[in-house]
Order: C-alpha cells, then structure tokens, then sequence
C-alpha cells in the first residue's frame, strides 16, 4: 500500500531537498555552486503573428545506474517524449486555451517537452547541456519524483520555508533540477513539466495514514476547488488514476508567470507630475520667468523585445504664474497636450521618449509658452531620451529633470514619474 501510494505522489520539493540529491556528475553542481547566472531553462519564443507563444521545455535525463546507454534506453525515453508531448499538446489540453494578453490580445501557448538521455558517468558525454532541465531518472517506484525549484523570494515570502504550491518565475531564469521516477508514468511526468512552467502543485499534505504515508490533499485556490487538475495529484477513478490535464486557471496562471519573467507583453500606466520653468531674456536687456505645473497621464504596452509604444497626455493645473516684463498676450497658455510614447524596456527600467502630437488651444505662433520640456526639445517634435528606473518587479519611477535652451530663453522642468505594470 505504502508502495502504491508512493508511486503516485508526484512532490515538488524547494532547497531543502537540494542537498539530499545525489548528483551523477559534478559538472553541473560545480555550476550552480559557482554563483554563474544560468542560461535560460524552459525557452520561450515571441508571440507569432497567429498569437501562439512556442514554448520548449528541454530536459536532460541521467539514466541513474546506466554507465553507458543503449539504442533501447534512448528509444525508452523517444517513447516517453512522444506520450508527453501528445499529452500537453493534444487539442483536449494546453493549446486548447486561450490567454488574454493585457494588450487585449489571445494567446495560446504551444508547449513541447524534449528530452535528452544521459548516461551515469562522469565523462563529458554526462554532462547536461547549457540551459537544459537536468533531472535524475530512476526506475524504482519507492523513489519520490520532485522538481527542485530553486527560488530565494519564494522562500523568504513563506518565512525561509519552501512552499510546493507557489508559482515561481524561476524556471524562465535558468535551470532546476529534481528526480523523476519512472513508473509514475507519462502524466506524473507531464505534472513535473507543470513545475518548470512555474507552476505550483494544487495540493498539499494533511496528516498521515495508517501507513505512515501523507496524505495528498487538493487546494481551494482563490476560491476554486483545485481537485483532479494536472497539477493535483492524480484522482482515483474506477481504479484507476486518470489526471484531468488543463483548466483555464493553469493556463492563466502560466500567462501571469510568462508575463512576470518578461515574456509577454507587458502593459504600463502611471502618471507625470512636472514642474517646469522658463526664463526669458529680451534683447533689450529685460526678461521674465514662468512657473506652471503639469499632470500626465501615461500607459504603453512593453514587447517582449523590450520595444514600447503608447501614449498619453498632459494636463496644466496651475499656471502659469508670471513675473517681469511680460506681455500676457505672449503667455496664452496651452493647457492639454497628447503625447505619443516609444522607448524601450531595458533590465534596469525604462528609456521613455515622448513626442508631441497636438496642443489644446494650439500654441500662438510666436510663443513657446506653455510646452514643457518632456514632449519637446523646442525645434523638434520629441523630447529627450528619459532613463525610468525600476522601483520594483512590477514598479518603475522616479524623477527626471528635462531642459533645453532656444536663443538666450531657458526651459527645464522636474518631472516625477510613476509606473506601474498592469495586474498589480
Ligand atoms: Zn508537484
């Protein structure tokens, strides 16, 4: 009983279980303990003109106790990844749910699993490839099957604690590693493919049974009862367990997590508080300065590449006010201004530039009253290159001061900038 019950338990375990993995070779544990950033695990492509993200989930298999692999050990694993990729790619799954982009768009996500035999050795031909998953496989159904998912945040949310049923950006970061038992079968499998997209199991443990063994239980997960889901473990159903593959919420949850790691577009709002100020000198000797304070209200949508377009618009709330020798004719101010936005998203934050696109009343020939240097380098219809950093995983912000000079007239403004990511 206890034997039975172990093969169908499919756990992921978080850092704690790491040091308990025996590794086949040292190659790959000498690169992770080196603090080398990793090359990407699970890859995924931009979304295609149909909308269909291509997602490939490669993982190296050490065949545990096999020095050396035979034609029938590699056909052994082909076979498995034909019945996983079946599995996870057959209409009745992952591809037949839509995700709705915060750009409004339908994806679907085209997962395929591949992988690779290695043998058990400590040759070169044992070793993992860059980037790869790198599983450890047995076959003998007293042996767990886990995912390691190494995520520090995860743990420090959950007081130090690794916590199976949080989902996890990690696997987009690079590589994991875990053991994954061979007479779990193909879905026992496919749910460990659920973990290296990030997702969290749908169950956790609630006491014991008269075995000793502990006893899988599914999770209400904001709201919704997540029993009998790929990422549960397996129901028993007339005697035999079945998985029921994807719902909706694996598919949504999978988006959030390709949204976070930066796969997706990702769509910005927030706002522009700018305090500019002009100096003007006549020829005569005479002069006179303007304050005014304006409000912005932005929103773009970041792709995958990093390439942002939007818009927005700027609002004068006070202002200006006017000292000097100035002729209120010259001052009539424009009050709203739309703007266009492109720019790029880089790791650090935002390169935003912001180009006017039309004043409201349109600026009087003669005057430069009223355009605040963010939208405008006074000839050019643009204003400069501004650097936004990162305030957070999902913030950006801070204050940008913006100036340009025409003829002997100063403009330059302080503008404080607050963004923040949609669905947050
Ligand atoms: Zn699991």
């Amino acid at each position: 009983m206890a034997r039975a019950l172990r093969r169908v338990l499919v756990v992921v375990a978080v850092a704690a279980v790491a040091s308990s993995v025996s590794y086949a070779t040292d190659a790959p544990r000498s690169r992770r303990e080196t603090g080398q950033s990793p090359p990407n695990g699970t890859q995924v492509g931009a979304p295609d003109a149909n909308g269909v993200v291509h997602i490939t989930v490669p993982v190296d298999l050490t065949l545990v106790g096999k020095s050396t692999l035979t034609d029938a050990d590699r056909a052994r694993i082909r076979g498995r990844e034909y019945e996983m990729n079946n599995a996870i790619g057959g209409l009745e799954n992952f591809s037949n749910y839509k995700y709705k982009a915060c750009d409004g768009n339908s994806l679907t996500f085209d997962v395929k699993v591949k992988l690779t035999a290695l043998p058990d050795s400590d040759g070169p031909e044992a070793v993992p490839g860059e980037g790869h998953h790198f599983i450890q496989m047995v076959d003998d159904p007293e042996q767990y099957t886990f995912t390691n998912i190494y995520d520090p945040d995860k743990m420090a949310a959950n007081g130090g604690q690794g916590d199976s049923t949080i989902d996890s950006t990690k696997p987009y970061d690079g590589w994991t590693d875990g053991t994954w038992e061979w007479n779990v079968g193909y879905w026992g499998w496919v749910h460990e493919v659920g973990h290296l997209l990030g997702l969290g199991d749908d169950y956790v443990f609630k006491g014991t049974d008269e075995n000793g063994d502990p006893i899988p239980v599914p999770l209400i997960r904001d709201g919704s009862n997540r029993q009998g889901t790929l990422m549960d473990t397996a129901p028993l159903r007339w005697g035999v367990r079945v998985h029921l593959g994807y719902d909706q919420e694996l598919i949504d949850r999978v988006g959030k997590l390709l949204d976070k790691a930066g796969k997706l577009p990702s769509c910005w709002q927030g706002t522009i508080e700018s305090d500019s100020h002009r100096t003007y000198v006549y020829s005569d000797g005479g002069g006179a300065q303007c304050d005014d304070h304006w409000h912005g209200e932005i929103a773009f949508v970041a792709k995958a590449g990093g390439t942002v377009t939007g818009k927005g618009k700027l609002t004068l709330t006070s202002g200006p006010t006017c000292s000097g020798q100035i002729d209120p004719a010259y001052i009539v101010p424009t009050r709203e201004i739309d703007f266009s936005v492109s720019g790029n998203k880089q790791k650090a934050g935002f390169i935003l530039v912001l180009g006017e696109l039309a004043f409201r009343p349109p600026v009087p020939a003669a005057s430069w009253a009223g355009i605040t240097t963010l939208v405008s380098t006074g000839l050019t219809a643009s204003g400069p290159p501004l650097t936004i950093p990162n305030t957070g995983p999902c913030t950006a912000g801070g204050t940008v001061a913006t100036s340009y000079t025409i003829n002997s007239d100063t403009f330059t403004a302080s503008n404080v900038f607050a963004l923040k990511c949609k669905g947050n």
